[in-house]
């Protein structure tokens, strides 16, 4: 997956809400594999931010059951669920 801004593929996803142990996101965070997206969730949430232009896209799946314990860092990113806003 490329930045729509810039091109680039350093992507990280965001991560809504209040993680619970910020412990297990510290590698995935100095990674910038993810990022805090912070407290406020909304509808209109992107999902994906650029490390290189901090260009966020995308629409964020908020679920009140989707606990940090499921995130899988495994998954991949999936370019059909990317949209321009
Ligand atoms: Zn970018």
């Amino acid at each position: 997956m490329n930045c729509p801004n810039c091109s680039k593929t350093w992507i990280a996803e965001i991560l809504w809400g209040y993680p619970e142990d910020t412990e297990s996101l510290e590698e995935a965070l100095e990674k910038k594999e993810i990022v805090l997206g912070g407290c406020l969730v909304t509808e209109h949430d992107p999902r994906w931010e650029c490390n290189s232009c901090n260009h966020r896209w995308g629409h964020a799946e908020h679920n009140d059951e989707d606990k940090i314990d499921s995130f899988d860092f495994g998954q991949g990113f999936n370019i059909e669920e990317v949209y321009d806003q």
